[in-house]
């Protein structure tokens, strides 16, 4: 996949880009990601890439000639584009797990880094720019968010995680938090782990992990909880009986909400 973005502040995506797995996809050539500065594309004297806005206000605005320019050295115009060209922006769709997986597919990103109050609306306008937000909260530039982007679609890429089952085998995506993790040594100065976990029986370990699963997501996101719950889970990989025991636990912390 290939993933081009457009920033004042290109070196801030080397942390993310050379190290852990994205590294490892980018050294790979699973995915191409290309920095753009888009000061180098100013025809200001003083390759400025911002000014004060019309109308007044404070704060300063991104203008449209050093962006436009930057399209434009990947050999795109606002007819002739290839892939999907995001804004990242406050006022943008919030990103989920259905964009993510959309945009995992796309084959080629071109994702513009916000900074100061934002940008020119004829960029975002012309280009046809989607806007995304990363959640309702406001950072200082669209870097951040970008990567935040870039890290969450990349776990779709056939090839980034190693171990394809685990990019939906998380929490929020398999619609329940995650149950509580524990590795080795089993007792770790007197506090030991739940016994179910070192006995070694599968079965009895999946139906512990749901059930935990179950009541942290009841009790942490209980908007979550009861959309999987009305979605009439499966859980085909239980019997019977363990049906029925989950069926009974989640009626008991049901009934506790009543009460
Ligand atoms: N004045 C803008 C507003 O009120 O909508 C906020 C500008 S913000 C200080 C600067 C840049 O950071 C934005 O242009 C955007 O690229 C990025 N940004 C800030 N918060 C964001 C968020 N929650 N999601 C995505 N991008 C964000």
């Amino acid at each position: 996949m290939k993933i081009n973005i457009l920033s004042v502040f290109p070196e801030m995506f080397a942390p993310v880009t050379e190290h852990s797995l994205l590294g490892k996809a980018c050294d790979n050539g699973i995915l191409d990601i290309n920095v753009l500065n888009i000061r180098d594309f100013s025809e200001d004297k003083h390759l400025k890439t911002d000014d004060s806005p019309f109308g007044g206000g404070p704060g300063m605005v991104m203008t449209p000639q050093p962006i436009f320019s930057a399209l434009r050295s990947l050999g795109m115009e606002a007819d002739k584009k290839r892939g999907r060209i995001l804004y990242m922006s406050p006022r943008g769709k919030l990103l989920n797990r259905e964009l993510i997986g959309e945009l995992a597919t796309c084959g080629e990103l071109t994702i513009l880094c916000g900074h100061y109050e934002g940008v020119d609306q004829r960029v975002i306008s012309h280009w046809g720019m989607e806007e995304v937000s990363i959640g309702d909260y406001i950072l200082t530039g669209g870097e951040l968010p970008a990567m935040v982007l870039v890290d969450s679609v990349s776990r779709f890429i056939p090839g980034v995680l190693g171990n394809e089952a685990s990019a939906e085998d998380e929490s929020i995506y398999t619609g329940l938090l995650e149950a509580d993790m524990y590795t080795r040594p089993g007792i770790f100065e007197g506090l030991s782990v739940p016994e179910v976990l070192t006995e070694g029986n599968h079965k009895k370990t999946s139906l512990w992990q749901l059930m935990r699963s179950i009541e942290i997501t009841y009790e942490r996101r209980p908007e979550l909880f009861m959309k999987w719950w009305k979605d009439s889970p499966k859980m085909d990989f239980l019997t019977k009986k363990e049906r029925k025991e989950v069926k009974e636990f989640v009626e008991k912390l049901l009934l506790r909400q009543l009460r």
